[in-house]
């Protein structure tokens, strides 16, 4: 006979947000009850509207930055802004997400014995001198620039989890994702894939910072989502590790493709490239294939047309 599974309680913190929002339903779809806290700062209740009427699922409005008393079996750590020109906005609240949101989310773990996985990113890895990015990789981020307060917040992220599991035991997980993208992505969300696909929809000049020759490595949400639960499933591994898609294209290719799939009438406009915006990233796989069996399957194209639907339904109904 096969066992029955138990259902797990599993906090998501930013399931509002646009990755949050399909791992709730992703977790809830596997039996689980759900708790999703969210301050709405990047999220909307737009997001995880399908998902109120489960009962299963509950949702606190709350900002880590204070401490959550809850039980819980397991926590995904994704609540912090991830868009350069939102986690900018308020560069203090950023690092306080890297560090006391996550002293309090990991004080939380250790109090219940739950399993805590931290959502990190590949900008740990700054603007690398190593391509494509290994984990050991140790990068090379500017500790002052315009971007510290994200990528040096996920470092400090990354400490606090090792700095607990040695100290205390705790059950951590460390997971570096890159650049991903989707259904659920706001509008005025700001990344490359959400702004092109919408100024490619209104006619509206496309955005390119820089002149476009720098590169980026793009997952669709599922396959990461996949990534996410096989790791925070798997015993006897802590990480960090790389999730993301390894398919490296160029800024300036991008915008090409997404003009052509929309046949849209856009030009492309050359803007100032922001400061230390990385010139390439690539996740390297390996360890992700070894020790978790994982690999993305849905490729550029695929993807994009899934997230060009879905912004036009947004579009047409806004
Ligand atoms: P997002 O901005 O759509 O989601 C973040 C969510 O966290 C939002 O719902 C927001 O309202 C919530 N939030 C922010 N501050 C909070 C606070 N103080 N308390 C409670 N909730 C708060 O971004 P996303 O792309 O879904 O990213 C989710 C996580 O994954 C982030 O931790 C991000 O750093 C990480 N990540 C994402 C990517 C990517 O390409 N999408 C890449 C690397 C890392
Ligand atoms: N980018 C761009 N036009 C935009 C938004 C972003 O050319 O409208 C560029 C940006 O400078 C960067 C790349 O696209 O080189 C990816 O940017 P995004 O903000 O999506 O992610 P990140 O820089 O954090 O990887």
């Amino acid at each position: 006979m096969v066992p029955r599974k138990i259902p797990k309680n599993i906090l998501v913190t930013g399931g509002a947000g646009f990755i949050g929002s399909h791992l709730c339903k992703r977790l809830l779809d596997d039996g689980n009850h759900v708790i999703c806290v969210d301050n709405f700062f990047t999220g909307s209740k737009q997001n995880i509207l399908p998902l109120i009427q489960n009962t299963r699922f509950e949702l606190i409005r709350h900002d880590i930055a204070f401490p959550l008393h809850l039980e819980v079996d397991q926590i995904y750590n994704l609540a912090c802004p991830a868009s350069p020109i939102h986690y900018q906005q308020n560069p203090v609240k950023t690092i306080k997400m890297g560090t006391v949101g996550v002293l309090n989310m990991l004080g939380l773990a250790k109090r219940c014995n739950a399993r805590i996985l931290q959502a990190s990113t590949s900008e740990v890895y700054g603007d690398p001198k190593e391509h494509p990015q290994k984990e050991s990789y140790w990068g090379h981020v500017n500790p002052i620039g315009l971007r510290s307060c994200y990528d040096e917040g996920k470092r400090v992220s990354e400490s606090l989890m090792m700095a607990y599991h040695q100290q205390n035991k705790t059950d951590v997980k460390i997971v570096r994702i890159f650049n991903t993208y989707g259904p659920n992505m706001a509008i005025n969300d700001g990344r490359v894939i959400s702004n092109f696909i919408v100024q490619a929809l209104r006619g509206e000049p496309i955005t390119i910072y820089g002149d476009g020759s720098q590169s980026r490595s793009f997952c669709y949400v599922s396959d990461l989502i996949e990534g996410l639960i096989l790791m925070m499933n798997t015993d006897h591994f802590i990480g960090p590790v790389n999730l993301g898609n390894p398919n490296e294209t160029r800024v300036v290719e991008l915008a090409k493709k997404i003009i052509a799939m929309i046949h849209s009438s856009s030009k492309v406009i050359l803007q100032p490239l922001p400061q230390d915006d990385p010139s390439k990233r690539c996740p390297d796989i390996a360890l992700a294939k070894e020790k978790l069996g994982w690999e993305p399957r849905i490729g550029l194209d695929e993807g994009l047309q899934k997230t060009i639907d879905y912004f036009k339904a947004i579009l047409e109904s806004s």
